[in-house]
Protein backbone atom coordinates (compact mmCIF):
# COMPACT_ATOMS: atom_id res chain seq x y z
CA UNK A 1 0.00 0.00 0.00
CA UNK A 2 1.45 3.00 -0.78
CA UNK A 3 1.58 6.04 1.66
CA UNK A 4 2.31 9.54 1.36
CA UNK A 5 2.59 12.35 3.57
CA UNK A 6 0.88 15.92 3.61
CA UNK A 7 0.35 18.89 6.40
CA UNK A 8 -2.94 19.80 5.23
CA UNK A 9 -5.23 17.22 3.29
CA UNK A 10 -8.34 18.58 1.56
CA UNK A 11 -11.11 15.82 0.54
CA UNK A 12 -13.57 17.60 -2.25
CA UNK A 13 -12.57 20.07 -5.22
CA UNK A 14 -16.03 22.41 -5.08
CA UNK A 15 -16.39 25.76 -3.67
CA UNK A 16 -14.77 24.58 -0.10
CA UNK A 17 -12.15 22.53 -1.11
CA UNK A 18 -10.48 25.02 -3.74
CA UNK A 19 -11.14 27.79 -1.76
CA UNK A 20 -9.74 26.13 1.45
CA UNK A 21 -6.59 24.95 -0.55
CA UNK A 22 -6.09 29.14 -1.52
CA UNK A 23 -5.86 30.40 1.51
CA UNK A 24 -4.15 27.72 3.73
CA UNK A 25 -1.47 28.66 1.17
CA UNK A 26 -1.40 31.87 0.81
CA UNK A 27 -1.64 31.98 4.73
CA UNK A 28 1.27 29.23 4.81
CA UNK A 29 2.91 28.61 1.74
CA UNK A 30 5.90 27.01 3.49
CA UNK A 31 3.36 24.10 4.42
CA UNK A 32 2.49 20.86 2.07
CA UNK A 33 -1.28 20.99 1.06
CA UNK A 34 -2.69 18.16 -1.13
CA UNK A 35 -6.30 18.08 -2.64
CA UNK A 36 -7.81 14.80 -3.04
CA UNK A 37 -11.34 14.47 -5.41
CA UNK A 38 -13.02 11.31 -6.17
CA UNK A 39 -13.36 13.01 -9.99
CA UNK A 40 -11.12 15.57 -11.87
CA UNK A 41 -10.15 18.41 -10.02
CA UNK A 42 -12.27 20.95 -11.69
CA UNK A 43 -14.53 19.20 -13.03
CA UNK A 44 -16.93 17.25 -10.52
CA UNK A 45 -18.91 18.42 -7.51
CA UNK A 46 -21.82 20.44 -7.55
CA UNK A 47 -20.15 24.29 -7.63
CA UNK A 48 -19.41 23.84 -11.21
CA UNK A 49 -23.16 22.88 -12.02
CA UNK A 50 -24.48 26.25 -10.40
CA UNK A 51 -26.70 27.74 -12.70
CA UNK A 52 -28.65 31.03 -10.61
CA UNK A 53 -25.76 32.44 -8.63
CA UNK A 54 -24.52 33.91 -5.43
CA UNK A 55 -26.54 35.78 -2.49
CA UNK A 56 -23.95 38.49 -1.04
CA UNK A 57 -25.44 42.00 0.38
CA UNK A 58 -23.86 44.29 -2.06
CA UNK A 59 -25.61 47.01 -2.92
CA UNK A 60 -26.62 50.47 -0.86
CA UNK A 61 -30.03 49.65 -0.23
CA UNK A 62 -29.18 45.92 0.67
CA UNK A 63 -27.70 45.19 4.17
CA UNK A 64 -25.60 41.95 5.90
CA UNK A 65 -28.54 42.15 8.39
CA UNK A 66 -30.83 41.98 5.46
CA UNK A 67 -29.62 38.93 4.47
CA UNK A 68 -29.31 37.39 7.59
CA UNK A 69 -32.75 38.00 8.58
CA UNK A 70 -34.24 36.41 5.07
CA UNK A 71 -31.62 33.22 5.69
CA UNK A 72 -32.93 32.87 9.47
CA UNK A 73 -36.58 33.15 8.63
CA UNK A 74 -35.88 31.22 5.25
CA UNK A 75 -34.44 28.15 7.39
CA UNK A 76 -37.37 28.64 10.31
CA UNK A 77 -35.27 29.72 12.96
CA UNK A 78 -33.18 26.49 13.20
CA UNK A 79 -30.17 27.73 11.45
CA UNK A 80 -27.03 28.22 13.81
CA UNK A 81 -27.07 32.14 14.43
CA UNK A 82 -23.42 32.97 14.06
CA UNK A 83 -22.95 30.58 11.61
CA UNK A 84 -25.68 32.17 9.26
CA UNK A 85 -23.50 35.35 10.41
CA UNK A 86 -20.43 34.36 9.42
CA UNK A 87 -21.96 33.67 5.68
CA UNK A 88 -23.74 36.53 5.33
CA UNK A 89 -20.96 39.19 6.33
CA UNK A 90 -18.35 37.05 4.85
CA UNK A 91 -20.06 36.67 1.52
CA UNK A 92 -19.06 40.02 0.59
CA UNK A 93 -15.18 39.56 1.27
CA UNK A 94 -15.61 36.35 -0.93
CA UNK A 95 -17.49 38.27 -3.77
CA UNK A 96 -14.93 40.21 -3.74
CA UNK A 97 -12.25 38.22 -3.69
CA UNK A 98 -13.68 36.15 -6.99
CA UNK A 99 -13.56 38.89 -8.62
CA UNK A 100 -11.01 41.19 -7.53
CA UNK A 101 -8.27 38.84 -7.12
CA UNK A 102 -9.06 35.18 -8.61
CA UNK A 103 -10.52 36.83 -12.10
CA UNK A 104 -14.22 35.81 -12.19
CA UNK A 105 -16.01 37.66 -14.39
CA UNK A 106 -19.90 38.39 -13.12
CA UNK A 107 -22.41 39.99 -15.61
CA UNK A 108 -22.52 43.57 -15.00
CA UNK A 109 -25.23 46.62 -15.09
CA UNK A 110 -24.61 49.21 -17.33
CA UNK A 111 -23.43 51.51 -14.84
CA UNK A 112 -20.44 49.00 -14.12
CA UNK A 113 -22.15 47.53 -10.93
CA UNK A 114 -22.34 44.55 -10.59
CA UNK A 115 -25.65 43.10 -11.55
CA UNK A 116 -27.53 41.21 -8.99
CA UNK A 117 -30.63 39.41 -9.69
CA UNK A 118 -34.08 37.89 -7.76
CA UNK A 119 -33.99 34.68 -6.41
CA UNK A 120 -36.97 33.11 -4.49
CA UNK A 121 -37.39 33.62 -0.53
CA UNK A 122 -35.48 36.85 -0.22
CA UNK A 123 -36.36 40.31 0.52
CA UNK A 124 -34.05 41.99 -2.10
CA UNK A 125 -32.04 40.92 -5.34
CA UNK A 126 -28.92 39.94 -4.29
CA UNK A 127 -27.95 37.13 -6.37
CA UNK A 128 -24.70 38.11 -8.04
CA UNK A 129 -24.36 35.63 -11.36
CA UNK A 130 -22.56 34.95 -14.70
CA UNK A 131 -25.56 34.48 -17.20
CA UNK A 132 -26.70 30.94 -15.85
CA UNK A 133 -23.39 29.31 -15.53
CA UNK A 134 -22.21 31.19 -12.76
CA UNK A 135 -20.59 27.68 -11.68
CA UNK A 136 -18.21 27.04 -14.44
CA UNK A 137 -16.86 30.87 -13.79
CA UNK A 138 -16.62 30.25 -10.23
CA UNK A 139 -14.89 26.27 -10.76
CA UNK A 140 -13.02 27.15 -13.77
CA UNK A 141 -10.97 30.38 -12.08
CA UNK A 142 -10.40 28.48 -8.38
CA UNK A 143 -9.04 25.27 -10.43
CA UNK A 144 -6.72 28.03 -12.69
CA UNK A 145 -5.52 29.51 -9.77
CA UNK A 146 -4.92 26.06 -7.68
CA UNK A 147 -2.50 24.55 -10.34
CA UNK A 148 -0.70 27.48 -10.49
CA UNK A 149 0.65 26.96 -7.33
CA UNK A 150 2.69 24.46 -5.57
CA UNK A 151 -0.73 22.40 -4.38
CA UNK A 152 -0.47 19.02 -4.92
CA UNK A 153 -3.70 17.16 -6.29
CA UNK A 154 -4.88 13.09 -6.10
CA UNK A 155 -7.00 12.86 -8.98
CA UNK A 156 -9.47 10.32 -9.51
CA UNK A 157 -8.66 9.10 -5.37
CA UNK A 158 -11.57 8.56 -3.61
CA UNK A 159 -11.87 8.85 0.21
CA UNK A 160 -13.10 5.67 1.91
CA UNK A 161 -12.52 5.85 6.23
CA UNK A 162 -11.22 8.70 8.23
CA UNK A 163 -8.08 7.17 10.22
CA UNK A 164 -7.48 8.17 13.49
CA UNK A 165 -4.35 7.39 15.70
CA UNK A 166 -3.59 5.87 19.21
CA UNK A 167 -4.65 8.82 21.11
CA UNK A 168 -7.96 9.02 19.32
CA UNK A 169 -7.14 12.29 17.03
CA UNK A 170 -7.33 11.86 13.49
CA UNK A 171 -4.12 10.35 12.07
CA UNK A 172 -4.99 10.56 8.20
CA UNK A 173 -7.20 9.01 5.58
CA UNK A 174 -7.30 5.79 3.53
CA UNK A 175 -8.06 5.53 -0.06
CA UNK A 176 -8.42 3.90 -3.06
CA UNK A 177 -6.88 5.23 -6.31
CA UNK A 178 -9.89 4.44 -8.61
CA UNK A 179 -7.40 4.09 -11.97
CA UNK A 180 -5.35 1.36 -10.61
CA UNK A 181 -8.00 -0.03 -7.41
CA UNK A 182 -4.64 0.15 -5.18
CA UNK A 183 -5.27 1.36 -1.57
CA UNK A 184 -3.59 4.49 -0.72
CA UNK A 185 -2.52 5.38 3.03
CA UNK A 186 -2.27 9.48 3.80
CA UNK A 187 -1.26 11.12 6.99
CA UNK A 188 -2.00 14.76 7.46
CA UNK A 189 -2.04 16.65 10.64
CA UNK A 190 -4.83 18.34 9.49
CA UNK A 191 -8.23 17.16 6.91
CA UNK A 192 -10.96 18.89 5.37
CA UNK A 193 -14.47 17.15 5.03
CA UNK A 194 -15.43 19.02 1.90
CA UNK A 195 -16.88 15.88 -0.63
CA UNK A 196 -20.27 18.42 -0.65
CA UNK A 197 -23.12 15.63 0.84
CA UNK A 198 -25.21 15.41 -1.76
CA UNK A 199 -28.84 13.71 -1.63
CA UNK A 200 -28.52 11.23 -4.47
CA UNK A 201 -30.28 8.22 -2.81
CA UNK A 202 -33.67 9.69 -4.03
CA UNK A 203 -34.97 8.49 -7.42
CA UNK A 204 -34.74 12.38 -8.94
CA UNK A 205 -32.06 14.33 -7.78
CA UNK A 206 -29.64 17.29 -9.07
CA UNK A 207 -26.33 16.64 -7.92
CA UNK A 208 -23.46 15.26 -9.83
CA UNK A 209 -22.77 11.85 -9.79
CA UNK A 210 -19.82 11.76 -8.35
CA UNK A 211 -21.54 12.79 -4.79
CA UNK A 212 -22.58 9.75 -2.84
CA UNK A 213 -22.39 10.96 0.70
CA UNK A 214 -19.39 9.46 1.56
CA UNK A 215 -18.28 11.97 4.12
CA UNK A 216 -20.99 12.15 5.89
CA UNK A 217 -20.63 8.00 6.00
CA UNK A 218 -17.33 8.79 7.06
CA UNK A 219 -17.82 10.93 9.53
CA UNK A 220 -20.95 8.69 11.40
CA UNK A 221 -18.41 6.04 11.23
CA UNK A 222 -15.58 8.18 13.31
CA UNK A 223 -18.00 9.15 15.94
CA UNK A 224 -19.14 12.81 14.60
CA UNK A 225 -22.60 14.06 15.09
CA UNK A 226 -24.96 15.19 12.43
CA UNK A 227 -27.28 17.79 12.99
CA UNK A 228 -30.67 18.76 10.54
CA UNK A 229 -29.95 15.30 8.61
CA UNK A 230 -34.24 15.34 7.94
CA UNK A 231 -33.78 18.46 6.10
CA UNK A 232 -33.53 17.34 2.22
CA UNK A 233 -34.65 20.47 0.40
CA UNK A 234 -36.79 19.35 -3.18
CA UNK A 235 -36.88 21.35 -6.53
CA UNK A 236 -40.13 21.41 -7.82
CA UNK A 237 -38.91 21.38 -11.09
CA UNK A 238 -36.87 18.15 -12.19
CA UNK A 239 -36.55 16.97 -15.70
CA UNK A 240 -38.83 14.10 -16.46
CA UNK A 241 -37.57 12.52 -19.30
CA UNK A 242 -37.45 8.49 -18.90
CA UNK A 243 -34.84 6.53 -17.12
CA UNK A 244 -32.75 5.67 -20.61
CA UNK A 245 -31.66 9.72 -19.42
CA UNK A 246 -29.49 11.31 -16.80
CA UNK A 247 -31.06 14.18 -17.88
CA UNK A 248 -33.97 12.80 -15.60
CA UNK A 249 -34.19 15.10 -12.22
CA UNK A 250 -32.03 17.63 -13.66
CA UNK A 251 -33.15 21.66 -12.67
CA UNK A 252 -35.33 23.77 -15.22
CA UNK A 253 -34.92 26.71 -13.44
CA UNK A 254 -37.14 28.50 -10.88
CA UNK A 255 -37.59 31.43 -13.14
CA UNK A 256 -39.50 29.81 -15.54
CA UNK A 257 -42.47 29.60 -12.66
CA UNK A 258 -41.18 32.96 -11.04
CA UNK A 259 -41.95 34.77 -14.35
CA UNK A 260 -45.80 32.79 -14.98
CA UNK A 261 -45.23 29.50 -16.21
CA UNK A 262 -48.16 27.14 -15.03
CA UNK A 263 -48.10 23.54 -13.53
CA UNK A 264 -50.54 21.00 -15.03
CA UNK A 265 -51.63 17.47 -13.94
CA UNK A 266 -52.15 15.03 -16.26
CA UNK A 267 -54.97 16.00 -17.37
CA UNK A 268 -53.17 19.10 -18.69
CA UNK A 269 -55.34 21.22 -15.61
CA UNK A 270 -53.59 23.48 -13.82
CA UNK A 271 -53.24 22.64 -9.74
CA UNK A 272 -51.34 25.27 -8.49
CA UNK A 273 -53.93 27.68 -7.08
CA UNK A 274 -56.41 25.40 -4.95
CA UNK A 275 -53.21 24.43 -3.29
CA UNK A 276 -51.52 28.22 -2.44
CA UNK A 277 -52.64 31.15 -2.95
CA UNK A 278 -49.25 31.66 -4.35
CA UNK A 279 -49.95 29.38 -6.83
CA UNK A 280 -46.32 28.42 -8.93
CA UNK A 281 -44.93 31.21 -7.05
CA UNK A 282 -44.97 29.88 -3.51
CA UNK A 283 -41.87 28.83 -2.20
CA UNK A 284 -40.11 25.09 -3.45
CA UNK A 285 -41.62 23.34 -0.15
CA UNK A 286 -45.22 24.50 -0.94
CA UNK A 287 -44.98 23.98 -4.67
CA UNK A 288 -42.75 20.33 -4.66
CA UNK A 289 -45.54 18.91 -1.83
CA UNK A 290 -48.55 19.92 -3.87
CA UNK A 291 -46.81 18.51 -6.95
CA UNK A 292 -46.28 15.43 -4.82
CA UNK A 293 -49.96 15.40 -3.50
CA UNK A 294 -50.82 15.51 -6.97
CA UNK A 295 -48.55 12.77 -7.99
CA UNK A 296 -49.85 10.35 -5.19
CA UNK A 297 -53.46 11.11 -7.06
CA UNK A 298 -52.29 9.29 -9.79
CA UNK A 299 -52.78 12.51 -12.44
CA UNK A 300 -49.69 12.06 -13.94
CA UNK A 301 -48.15 12.36 -17.51
CA UNK A 302 -46.79 9.65 -19.37
CA UNK A 303 -43.36 9.08 -17.55
CA UNK A 304 -45.45 9.84 -14.32
CA UNK A 305 -44.79 13.65 -13.43
CA UNK A 306 -46.76 16.48 -14.24
CA UNK A 307 -46.53 19.42 -16.81
CA UNK A 308 -44.91 22.96 -17.29
CA UNK A 309 -46.66 24.93 -19.83
CA UNK A 310 -45.09 27.82 -20.64
CA UNK A 311 -46.42 28.95 -23.78
CA UNK A 312 -49.12 30.99 -22.91
CA UNK A 313 -46.21 33.70 -22.24
CA UNK A 314 -45.81 34.00 -25.90
CA UNK A 315 -43.08 31.32 -27.71
CA UNK A 316 -40.90 33.97 -28.61
CA UNK A 317 -40.70 35.33 -24.86
CA UNK A 318 -39.90 32.29 -23.67
CA UNK A 319 -37.14 31.56 -26.10
CA UNK A 320 -35.02 34.85 -25.30
CA UNK A 321 -35.45 34.39 -21.64
CA UNK A 322 -34.97 31.43 -21.24
CA UNK A 323 -32.46 30.33 -23.64
CA UNK A 324 -30.56 27.61 -21.64
CA UNK A 325 -33.63 25.96 -20.43
CA UNK A 326 -35.50 25.84 -24.01
CA UNK A 327 -32.26 23.90 -25.45
CA UNK A 328 -32.18 21.31 -22.37
CA UNK A 329 -35.78 20.69 -22.90
CA UNK A 330 -34.97 20.20 -26.86
CA UNK A 331 -32.42 17.80 -26.40
CA UNK A 332 -34.55 15.56 -24.89
CA UNK A 333 -37.37 15.96 -27.13
CA UNK A 334 -39.91 18.42 -25.53
CA UNK A 335 -40.58 21.98 -26.74
CA UNK A 336 -40.71 24.27 -24.11
CA UNK A 337 -41.51 27.41 -25.67
CA UNK A 338 -44.60 26.32 -27.23
CA UNK A 339 -45.29 22.97 -26.21
CA UNK A 340 -45.58 21.11 -22.45
CA UNK A 341 -42.54 19.56 -20.37
CA UNK A 342 -42.74 17.16 -17.89
CA UNK A 343 -41.37 17.74 -15.09
CA UNK A 344 -41.13 15.96 -11.40
CA UNK A 345 -39.72 17.03 -7.88
CA UNK A 346 -36.10 16.58 -7.36
CA UNK A 347 -33.48 15.79 -4.19
CA UNK A 348 -31.86 19.05 -4.56
CA UNK A 349 -30.27 19.58 -1.56
CA UNK A 350 -29.08 18.54 2.08
CA UNK A 351 -29.20 21.32 4.80
CA UNK A 352 -28.23 18.84 7.65
CA UNK A 353 -24.62 17.63 7.82
CA UNK A 354 -21.30 17.40 10.24
CA UNK A 355 -21.56 19.72 13.65
CA UNK A 356 -18.67 22.34 13.77
CA UNK A 357 -17.73 25.76 15.04
CA UNK A 358 -17.64 28.53 13.52
CA UNK A 359 -13.95 28.45 12.33
CA UNK A 360 -14.61 25.17 11.04
CA UNK A 361 -13.47 22.70 13.25
CA UNK A 362 -15.12 19.22 14.78
CA UNK A 363 -15.25 17.35 17.91
CA UNK A 364 -12.45 15.29 15.95
CA UNK A 365 -9.27 16.81 16.63
CA UNK A 366 -7.28 17.84 13.15
CA UNK A 367 -11.06 16.99 11.34
CA UNK A 368 -12.08 20.48 10.24
CA UNK A 369 -15.67 20.84 7.59
CA UNK A 370 -16.80 22.88 5.43
CA UNK A 371 -19.44 23.24 2.61
CA UNK A 372 -22.12 20.98 2.10
CA UNK A 373 -21.01 18.52 3.99
CA UNK A 374 -21.31 20.70 6.79
CA UNK A 375 -24.70 21.94 9.01
CA UNK A 376 -26.36 23.92 10.60
CA UNK A 377 -26.04 27.17 7.92
CA UNK A 378 -29.12 27.06 7.07
CA UNK A 379 -31.74 25.33 9.43
CA UNK A 380 -34.87 24.00 7.61
CA UNK A 381 -34.26 25.24 4.17
CA UNK A 382 -31.63 27.09 1.91
CA UNK A 383 -32.26 30.30 0.60
CA UNK A 384 -31.35 29.46 -3.16
CA UNK A 385 -28.29 31.26 -3.59
CA UNK A 386 -26.60 31.02 -0.11
CA UNK A 387 -25.12 27.59 -1.20
CA UNK A 388 -22.15 28.64 -3.06
CA UNK A 389 -21.78 31.44 -0.62
CA UNK A 390 -21.77 28.80 1.73
CA UNK A 391 -19.52 26.30 0.66
CA UNK A 392 -16.61 29.40 -0.59
CA UNK A 393 -17.20 31.49 2.78
CA UNK A 394 -16.90 28.09 4.72
CA UNK A 395 -13.84 26.80 2.42
CA UNK A 396 -11.94 29.59 2.62
CA UNK A 397 -12.11 30.17 6.67
CA UNK A 398 -11.15 26.50 7.15
CA UNK A 399 -8.21 27.06 4.80
CA UNK A 400 -7.46 29.98 7.18
CA UNK A 401 -8.14 28.14 10.67
CA UNK A 402 -6.10 24.71 9.02
CA UNK A 403 -2.87 26.93 8.34
CA UNK A 404 -2.81 28.25 11.64
CA UNK A 405 -3.85 25.37 13.33
CA UNK A 406 -1.05 23.33 12.01
CA UNK A 407 1.46 25.68 12.72
CA UNK A 408 0.43 25.72 16.46
CA UNK A 409 -0.78 22.40 16.96
CA UNK A 410 0.07 20.03 14.13
CA UNK A 411 1.65 16.76 13.63
CA UNK A 412 2.10 13.64 12.30
CA UNK A 413 0.61 11.05 14.07
CA UNK A 414 0.51 6.78 13.58
CA UNK A 415 -2.70 5.88 11.78
CA UNK A 416 -4.00 2.91 13.54
CA UNK A 417 -3.48 -0.21 11.92
CA UNK A 418 -6.66 -2.25 13.31
CA UNK A 419 -8.89 0.99 11.53
CA UNK A 420 -6.71 0.42 8.33
CA UNK A 421 -7.14 -2.85 8.36
CA UNK A 422 -11.32 -2.73 9.16
CA UNK A 423 -11.91 -0.44 6.45
CA UNK A 424 -10.19 -2.49 3.68
CA UNK A 425 -12.13 -5.55 4.42
CA UNK A 426 -15.12 -3.50 4.56
CA UNK A 427 -14.08 -2.13 1.09
CA UNK A 428 -13.19 -5.64 0.26
CA UNK A 429 -16.77 -7.45 0.65
CA UNK A 430 -17.98 -6.65 -3.13
CA UNK A 431 -14.60 -8.15 -4.35
CA UNK A 432 -15.33 -11.61 -2.77
CA UNK A 433 -19.07 -11.89 -2.49
CA UNK A 434 -21.00 -13.66 -4.86
CA UNK A 435 -22.03 -11.46 -7.86
CA UNK A 436 -25.84 -9.98 -7.45
CA UNK A 437 -27.81 -7.37 -8.56
CA UNK A 438 -26.62 -4.05 -7.91
CA UNK A 439 -29.14 -2.14 -10.29
CA UNK A 440 -31.98 -3.64 -8.21
CA UNK A 441 -31.03 -2.49 -4.90
CA UNK A 442 -30.18 1.03 -6.16
CA UNK A 443 -33.82 0.89 -7.35
CA UNK A 444 -34.96 0.08 -4.04
CA UNK A 445 -33.19 2.38 -2.30
CA UNK A 446 -34.82 5.06 -4.74
CA UNK A 447 -38.17 3.81 -4.23
CA UNK A 448 -37.82 3.60 -0.28
CA UNK A 449 -36.32 6.92 -0.20
CA UNK A 450 -38.89 8.58 -2.47
CA UNK A 451 -42.03 7.48 -1.47
CA UNK A 452 -41.04 7.10 2.12
CA UNK A 453 -38.71 9.64 3.41
CA UNK A 454 -39.18 12.31 0.84
CA UNK A 455 -41.12 15.04 0.40
CA UNK A 456 -44.39 14.34 2.77
CA UNK A 457 -43.96 11.81 5.57
CA UNK A 458 -45.45 10.02 8.34
CA UNK A 459 -44.68 7.62 11.15
CA UNK A 460 -45.68 4.52 9.35
CA UNK A 461 -43.84 4.93 6.23
CA UNK A 462 -40.72 6.40 8.13
CA UNK A 463 -40.82 3.34 9.72
CA UNK A 464 -41.15 0.84 7.87
CA UNK A 465 -38.16 2.55 5.65
CA UNK A 466 -35.94 1.93 8.59
CA UNK A 467 -36.60 -1.54 8.31
CA UNK A 468 -36.33 -1.73 4.41
CA UNK A 469 -32.73 0.07 4.78
CA UNK A 470 -31.71 -2.20 7.40
CA UNK A 471 -32.42 -5.10 4.97
CA UNK A 472 -30.97 -3.25 2.04
CA UNK A 473 -27.50 -2.91 4.18
CA UNK A 474 -27.27 -6.43 4.97
CA UNK A 475 -28.39 -7.38 1.58
CA UNK A 476 -25.11 -5.34 0.00
CA UNK A 477 -23.21 -7.13 2.73
CA UNK A 478 -23.45 -10.39 0.79
CA UNK A 479 -23.62 -8.97 -2.40
CA UNK A 480 -20.78 -9.29 -5.39
CA UNK A 481 -19.81 -7.53 -7.87
CA UNK A 482 -18.60 -10.96 -10.10
CA UNK A 483 -15.54 -9.40 -11.23
CA UNK A 484 -11.74 -8.58 -9.11
CA UNK A 485 -10.63 -6.20 -11.54
CA UNK A 486 -9.69 -3.58 -9.31
CA UNK A 487 -9.28 -1.09 -12.07
CA UNK A 488 -11.27 1.66 -13.23
CA UNK A 489 -14.09 -0.55 -11.66
CA UNK A 490 -17.04 1.33 -11.52
CA UNK A 491 -19.37 -1.93 -10.04
CA UNK A 492 -17.04 -1.77 -7.14
CA UNK A 493 -17.47 1.97 -6.87
CA UNK A 494 -21.48 1.67 -7.60
CA UNK A 495 -21.27 -0.56 -4.43
CA UNK A 496 -19.12 1.60 -2.31
CA UNK A 497 -21.75 4.83 -3.37
CA UNK A 498 -24.39 2.66 -2.10
CA UNK A 499 -23.06 1.91 1.00
CA UNK A 500 -22.56 5.60 1.69
CA UNK A 501 -26.01 6.53 0.51
CA UNK A 502 -27.68 3.48 2.75
CA UNK A 503 -25.92 4.77 6.30
CA UNK A 504 -26.55 8.42 5.52
CA UNK A 505 -30.43 7.15 4.06
CA UNK A 506 -30.86 5.59 7.55
CA UNK A 507 -29.59 9.02 9.64
CA UNK A 508 -32.11 11.06 7.52
CA UNK A 509 -34.97 8.52 8.31
CA UNK A 510 -34.49 8.37 11.58
CA UNK A 511 -33.92 12.08 12.26
CA UNK A 512 -37.06 12.35 10.03
CA UNK A 513 -38.99 10.11 12.75
CA UNK A 514 -37.96 12.26 15.65
CA UNK A 515 -38.98 15.30 14.93
CA UNK A 516 -42.51 15.32 15.38
CA UNK A 517 -43.54 18.58 13.99
CA UNK A 518 -43.58 20.00 9.99
CA UNK A 519 -41.08 23.31 9.17
CA UNK A 520 -39.40 24.16 6.17
CA UNK A 521 -38.42 20.67 3.97
CA UNK A 522 -39.62 18.81 6.56
CA UNK A 523 -43.47 17.59 6.32
CA UNK A 524 -45.14 15.06 8.37
CA UNK A 525 -48.48 14.74 7.62
CA UNK A 526 -48.99 13.17 10.95
CA UNK A 527 -47.72 16.27 12.80
CA UNK A 528 -48.61 18.78 10.38
CA UNK A 529 -48.24 21.81 12.84
CA UNK A 530 -44.82 23.92 13.22
CA UNK A 531 -45.06 24.17 16.91
CA UNK A 532 -43.47 26.82 18.88
CA UNK A 533 -40.47 29.09 17.23
CA UNK A 534 -39.26 30.07 20.70
CA UNK A 535 -38.64 26.19 21.48
CA UNK A 536 -36.81 25.71 18.27
CA UNK A 537 -34.41 22.52 18.42
CA UNK A 538 -32.66 20.80 15.92
CA UNK A 539 -31.66 16.77 15.92
CA UNK A 540 -28.52 15.54 16.86
CA UNK A 541 -27.67 12.17 15.46
CA UNK A 542 -24.93 9.57 15.58
CA UNK A 543 -24.46 6.28 14.15
CA UNK A 544 -25.52 4.55 16.73
CA UNK A 545 -29.14 5.83 15.89
CA UNK A 546 -29.13 8.09 18.70
CA UNK A 547 -31.23 11.42 18.45
CA UNK A 548 -30.74 14.16 21.09
CA UNK A 549 -33.13 17.07 20.39
CA UNK A 550 -30.78 20.42 20.97
CA UNK A 551 -32.30 23.91 21.53
CA UNK A 552 -31.09 26.78 18.70
CA UNK A 553 -29.31 29.77 21.04
CA UNK A 554 -30.86 32.80 19.72
CA UNK A 555 -27.49 34.43 20.10
CA UNK A 556 -28.49 37.40 17.68
CA UNK A 557 -32.20 36.90 17.16
CA UNK A 558 -35.29 35.80 18.87
CA UNK A 559 -38.25 34.67 16.83
CA UNK A 560 -40.68 37.61 16.55
CA UNK A 561 -38.07 39.93 16.78
CA UNK A 562 -35.57 41.69 13.65
CA UNK A 563 -32.56 42.84 13.23
CA UNK A 564 -33.84 45.42 10.77
CA UNK A 565 -35.08 49.28 11.75
CA UNK A 566 -39.02 48.79 11.09
CA UNK A 567 -39.16 51.20 8.37
CA UNK A 568 -36.32 49.69 6.42
CA UNK A 569 -37.46 46.37 7.03
CA UNK A 570 -38.99 44.37 3.70
CA UNK A 571 -39.96 47.65 1.58
CA UNK A 572 -38.81 45.73 -1.53
C1 LIG B 1 -27.87 21.69 -10.53
C2 LIG B 1 -27.49 22.49 -9.31
C3 LIG B 1 -27.65 23.86 -9.33
C4 LIG B 1 -27.29 24.62 -8.22
N1 LIG B 1 -27.45 25.98 -8.28
C5 LIG B 1 -27.10 26.73 -7.21
C6 LIG B 1 -27.20 28.15 -7.26
O1 LIG B 1 -27.62 28.73 -8.26
N2 LIG B 1 -26.80 28.86 -6.17
C7 LIG B 1 -26.32 28.26 -5.03
O2 LIG B 1 -25.99 28.94 -4.07
N3 LIG B 1 -26.20 26.91 -4.96
C8 LIG B 1 -26.58 26.13 -6.01
N4 LIG B 1 -26.45 24.77 -5.94
C9 LIG B 1 -25.87 24.18 -4.70
C10 LIG B 1 -24.34 24.31 -4.73
O3 LIG B 1 -23.87 23.73 -5.91
C11 LIG B 1 -23.70 23.60 -3.54
O4 LIG B 1 -24.30 24.07 -2.38
C12 LIG B 1 -22.22 23.88 -3.37
O5 LIG B 1 -21.62 24.09 -4.60
C13 LIG B 1 -21.53 22.73 -2.67
O6 LIG B 1 -20.12 22.98 -2.64
P1 LIG B 1 -19.14 21.93 -1.95
O7 LIG B 1 -17.76 22.44 -2.17
O8 LIG B 1 -19.58 21.65 -0.58
O9 LIG B 1 -19.37 20.57 -2.77
P2 LIG B 1 -19.16 20.22 -4.32
O10 LIG B 1 -18.93 21.41 -5.15
O11 LIG B 1 -20.27 19.33 -4.70
O12 LIG B 1 -17.80 19.39 -4.30
C14 LIG B 1 -17.69 18.13 -3.68
C15 LIG B 1 -16.38 17.51 -4.08
O13 LIG B 1 -16.12 16.35 -3.27
C16 LIG B 1 -15.67 15.29 -4.12
N5 LIG B 1 -15.92 14.01 -3.45
C17 LIG B 1 -17.11 13.41 -3.19
N6 LIG B 1 -16.90 12.25 -2.55
C18 LIG B 1 -15.57 12.10 -2.41
C19 LIG B 1 -14.74 11.09 -1.85
N7 LIG B 1 -15.23 10.01 -1.28
N8 LIG B 1 -13.39 11.28 -1.88
C20 LIG B 1 -12.83 12.38 -2.46
N9 LIG B 1 -13.59 13.36 -3.02
C21 LIG B 1 -14.93 13.22 -2.98
C22 LIG B 1 -16.43 15.50 -5.40
O14 LIG B 1 -15.85 14.81 -6.47
C23 LIG B 1 -16.33 17.03 -5.52
O15 LIG B 1 -15.09 17.39 -6.06
C24 LIG B 1 -26.79 23.99 -7.05
C25 LIG B 1 -26.64 22.61 -7.03
C26 LIG B 1 -26.98 21.86 -8.15
C27 LIG B 1 -26.80 20.37 -8.09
Amino acid sequence: MQQLDTDILILGSGGAGLFAALHAHKAAPQLSITVAVKGLLGKCGCTRMVQGGYNVALAKEDSVERHFMDTIEGGKWLPDQELAWKLVTLAVERIRELENELGCFFDRNPDGTVHQKAFAGQTFDRTVHKGDLTGIEIINRLAEQVWSREIARLEEHRAVELIKSRDGGLAGVLFIDMRTGEYVLVRAKAVLLATGGGPTMYRYHTPSGDKSCDGLAMALRAGLALRDMEMVQFHPTGLLAGTHTRMTGTVLEEGLRGSGGFLLNGKKERFMPAYDPKAERATRDFVSRAMFTEIRKGNVTPHGGLYISMGHLGAERVRREFKGMVERCADCGFDLAAGLVEVVPTAHYMMGGVEFAADCSTALRGLFVAGEDSGGVHGANRLGGNGVANSTVFGAVAGDTMASWVQKHGRFADPSRAEVEAAIARCEVPLRAAKGDIEAMREKLYETMWERVGIIRDANGLSLALSELGALDRELDGTGIGSGTRAFNLSWHDWLNLKSLVAVSRVITIAALAREDSRGAHYREDFSDTGPLERSAFTSIRNDGEVTMKPVAFTRVRPGQSLLKPAASYAN
